[in-house]
């Protein structure tokens, strides 16, 4: 039959994409999804390798899916951000939301056994318990080697407890996502994962796979990096002596805290950063900016944990949690030094995860992406600064001390702020990553102008979209300001990268 049809073009088969750009790239993060949204059962993620097990191009001539819902393709990026698109605030750092906290589960148990504010755990046994949910994707540690997680359907309380705590290395969620709906025919299901996990089941919802419909809420986990398993453990065993069943778990604080049946090691994260995936190292999402309810640490606080609120579904299920007393909540303006960590931590991920995207892409030919590409051109060239300039800018003065600076930071949630002089002229443009170098004890004594860019990228209101884009590509900045033409120290207003995305998401609406 093959041949009276002529030959199969291999380039309309999705797995030898797939293949080339991420499995052979060692970009895989391992989640299981292609296993979980093949067709024909042709994937299947075995040992710490994804396989094909057996030529699906024998039965089909196109198959797009498997490389499309894969997180770290470039597909379905702009599709998938409308799940949170609607959120009425939006910042670099952070990405789309509608609130910011601190929480810590109510029950102290749960606090103790997680390190951090057991907020995930008391969530998803609150949704469990009042059925609000019918199941959750959890990933548990192992038996026999505790350090790695195996991700499972969580159908009762005890599931959800003992799968508490974080675990460093990749856990199949999505394949475990897909069995939930295959296997045990569950409809409300949340779904715990860190950016890259969660970034592939909103593409499944994008792509309008079957499985997708059945997510009720999806919980993400901010994340620096996972590590590589294999080479982790051989590093703790050649450097520390510890052996994979010694460990009883892993925590992050400033350090990478590692408790053995021995004892406590703690290992500064630079020592071991060699070992995390080379996917992460493109990665720019640090909070989960996909998910409806986002959870990280609350460093230096003990005991609580941060959370982002960013979809109606995430609102509606936390503040029902809240209101049954499973969870304290605080506001993250009193905590200005967990916002401020927050804050640099995501914006440091992001600028690290286009540095290196550039160069990979210079040594692959293609691109790496886990951002929104920014290349529909057309759209962007249709579009004038003025019709999208933010112009309701907070500018700050330049003999601001730092130290109130932060604390504008903190109550405004704004990452960046144009410069004035006594004269009201543009004089520079300050971010909260210069301003959170400076050293606690100096904060009092230096000035906005100490540390400000004085170099500004500066566009016209009758400039276009594309101009911006070139323009902030050119200058690899992530925001520009707009000038009168008549008076280039004349602020008018501002534009971020954010603000072309929307451009993007407006037209393919
Ligand atoms: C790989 C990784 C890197 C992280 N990096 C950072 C960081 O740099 N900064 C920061 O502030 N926070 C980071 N976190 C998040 C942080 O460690 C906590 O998971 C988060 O604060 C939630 O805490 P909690 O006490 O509310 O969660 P808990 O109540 O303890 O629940 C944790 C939940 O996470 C799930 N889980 C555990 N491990 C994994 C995994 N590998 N994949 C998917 N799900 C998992 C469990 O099933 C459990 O449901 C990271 C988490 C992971 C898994
Ligand atoms: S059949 Fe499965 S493995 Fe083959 S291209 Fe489609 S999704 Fe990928
Ligand atoms: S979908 Fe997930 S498991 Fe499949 S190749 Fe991509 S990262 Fe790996
Ligand atoms: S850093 Fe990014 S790619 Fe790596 S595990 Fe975290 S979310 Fe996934």
């Amino acid at each position: 039959m093959r041949e009276i049809l002529g030959p199969k073009n291999n380039s309309l088969i999705a797995y030898n994409v797939l293949e080339k750009k991420i499995i052979n790239s060692n970009f895989c993060t391992l989640c299981g999804a292609c296993e979980a949204v093949c067709p024909v059962g042709a994937v299947q993620i075995e040992g710490d390798q994804v396989k094909r097990v057996y030529n699906c191009a024998d039965d089909l001539d196109l198959c797009p899916i498997c490389y499309e819902i894969c997180p770290h393709s470039e597909a379905l990026l702009l599709r998938s951000l409308k799940c949170v698109s609607n959120a009425p605030l939006k910042n670099e750092a952070f990405g789309y939301y509608r609130k910011i906290v601190i929480a810590q589960a109510a029950e102290e148990s749960l606090r103790v056994q997680s390190g951090g504010g057991g907020v995930v755990t008391a969530l998803l046994k609150f949704g469990v318990e009042t059925k609000e949910i019918d199941s959750a994707i959890v990933s548990s540690a192992e038996q026999e080697r505790p350090s790695k997680p195996k991700a499972s359907v969580a159908l009762v309380p005890d599931d959800i407890i003992s799968a508490i705590g974080s675990k460093f290395f990749p856990s199949s969620v999505a394949k475990a996502f897909g069995s939930a709906v295959t296997g045990y025919g569950k409809t409300r299901i949340a779904y715990v994962g860190v950016p890259c996990h969660t970034r592939a089941l909103r593409k499944i919802e994008a792509w309008q796979h079957k499985i997708g419909s059945s997510l009720k809420i999806s919980i993400g986990l901010f994340c620096f990096g996972t590590f590589s398993h294999a080479s982790l453990l051989d590093h703790l065993e050649r450097e520390y002596n510890i052996y994979p069943a010694e460990i009883k778990q892993m925590r992050l604080s400033k350090d990478f805290v590692i408790h053995t049946t021995r004892g406590i090691i703690r290992i500064p994260l630079e020592e071991i950063e060699d070992h995390i995936m080379p996917s992460c190292g493109v990665c720019t999402d640090f909070t989960d900016e996909l998910a409806d309810i986002s959870v990280g640490g609350a460093y230096p606080l003990e005991g609580w944990s941060t959370v982002i609120i960013r979809t109606e579904a995430g609102e509606d299920f936390f503040n029902k949690a809240v209101a049954k007393g499973v969870l304290r909540v605080q506001p993250i303006e009193d905590q200005p030094s967990v916002y401020e960590r927050v804050i640099r931590a995501a914006m440091q991920k992001r600028t690290a995860g286009l540095k290196k995207g550039r160069e990979l892409e210079k040594t692959y030919g293609y691109t790496f992406v886990s951002t929104i590409p920014l290349r529909e051109t057309e759209s962007l060239a249709r579009v004038k600064v003025e019709d999208i300039m933010t112009r309701d800018v907070v500018t700050v003065n330049e003999k601001l001390p730092i130290d109130n600076l932060l604390s504008l930071m903190v109550q405004k949630h704004h990452v960046g702020y144009p410069v004035l002089n006594e004269k009201g002229d543009l004089v520079g443009v300050v971010t909260l990553e210069q301003a959170s170098q400076i050293d606690k004890q100096k904060r009092r004594e230096t000035t906005v102008e100490q540390v400000m860019h004085k170099k500004l990228v500066k566009v016209l209101p009758g400039e276009t979209g594309l101009d911006v884009f070139k323009k902030m590509s050119e200058h690899e900045m992530g925001r520009v300001v707009v000038v009168d033409p008549s008076n280039k120290s004349k602020l008018l207003g501002i534009v971020t990268k954010s603000d072309l995305v929307e451009i993007l998401l407006k037209q393919s609406t």
